[in-house]
């Protein structure tokens, strides 16, 4: 069989970038792919694209070089081995993973101008960055609404200048990706789509942030070696997102696998938020999910948000009206502080 290596180059503290640019040099020069790491204390290097294995001494040898070391386990950019600090994402002016409250909220699927407007005016009301909304939707039956495709990203980016919300939206093809990657700020990859590794390594070449939505029976290895494909193309800007997987229960759309983010923080320095929309599917369970996605210690949440959830073109059941939004907002403030607290407290 053919292993494919990854070794870790650790810089020394002191080392120069022209050190780090050198190493980054030898490594391309030998025809591997480079991925600059850099953390607060040192800057790390990963090495992939090597058949067989790879001789560490050949970049010890290298000035500035603290040590090469193989990396054996399954995940590699993704781990706390390879980064030691956690990920911040930037999307517009909100850093997803900084400790901050993160919300993202906005329509299921971009209808109309006036829907559109409408659900943006209430969110960003209530002082949310973040605007979501579907130009292309995966739908269960193909003669379901399937997105507006150019016309409703085009809509998504009036919603930017006009409210000043950064825009989150998914792509579900090469052709949706390098539209969304032009005019949103934030690419959303679908349950659906979590393991087409060719979209991966697509959306891996994107310069822009990427949503990943977890597969609805993708377990945590299946979730973080998606997130790895997309990081091992070069973009390191990665989000884990739950949005609830497949079990026997009827009561709700999906069961939402809170044990997830403890179980991710464990393993990533990548920020998960949690999706209690499609989490759940009922819209009298999302604040409550919500409330508790903050408390387990997600980065943040998304939330379907309709004016009329019952003309909704999709999704209406698990849409938040906008005073159900506002009242979340509150909720969601109030626990995010406690939650703060409690980390500040337990690491003294
Ligand atoms: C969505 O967020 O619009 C969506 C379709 O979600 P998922 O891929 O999680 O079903
Ligand atoms: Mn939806």
């Amino acid at each position: 069989m053919e292993i494919w290596e990854f070794m870790l180059v650790v810089m020394r503290a002191q080392a120069t970038d022209e050190q780090v640019r050198n190493v980054v040099e030898t490594i391309t020069s030998i025809g591997l792919k480079a991925h600059e790491i850099p953390g607060s204390q040192r800057t790390a290097i990963g090495i992939t694209g090597n058949k067989g294995e790879l001789d560490p001494a050949v970049f010890e040898l290298l000035p500035g070089v603290a040590e090469a070391i193989r990396v054996s386990k399954p995940y590699k950019l993704v781990s706390w081995e390879v980064k030691t600090e956690p990920t911040i994402v930037k999307v517009g002016s909100v850093e997803i993973g900084s400790g901050d409250l993160v919300v993202i909220a906005g329509p299921c699927s971009v209808e109309s101008h006036e829907q559109t407007f409408a659900v943006a005016e209430a969110v960003s009301r209530q002082g949310i960055k973040l605007f979501r909304g579907g130009a292309y939707k995966p739908r269960t039956s193909p003669y379901s609404f399937q997105g507006h495709g150019e016309d409703g990203l085009k809509l998504l980016a009036e919603v930017r200048d006009a409210f000043g919300l950064a825009i989150v939206t998914e792509a579900i093809d090469q052709e949706s990706l390098e539209l969304v990657e032009k005019y949103a700020d934030m690419i959303q990859i679908g349950a659906r789509n979590m393991q087409n590794f060719s979209l991966l390594r697509q959306a891996g070449q994107m310069r822009k942030p990427v949503m990943l939505k977890r597969g609805m029976s993708a377990n945590l290895e299946e979730f973080l070696m998606a997130a790895e494909y997309i990081m091992a193309e070069g973009n390191y800007q990665v989000v884990l997102c739950e949005r609830g997987i497949r079990t026997f229960a009827d009561h709700s759309r999906n069961t939402l696998d809170l044990s997830v983010v403890p179980a991710v923080k464990k393993l990533t320095h990548l920020p998960i938020i949690i999706d209690p929309s499609h989490g759940t599917g009922r819209r009298e369970q999302v604040i409550p999910m919500a409330r508790a996605g903050i408390a387990v210690g997600a980065d943040g949440v998304m939330v379907e948000v309709h004016c009329q959830p019952e003309r909704a073109w999709s999704d209406g059941p698990q849409a938040l009206l906008p005073s159900m939004f506002a009242d979340m907002m509150q909720q969601l403030k109030e626990i995010h502080n406690v939650v703060s607290n409690l980390t500040v407290a337990s690491a003294k």
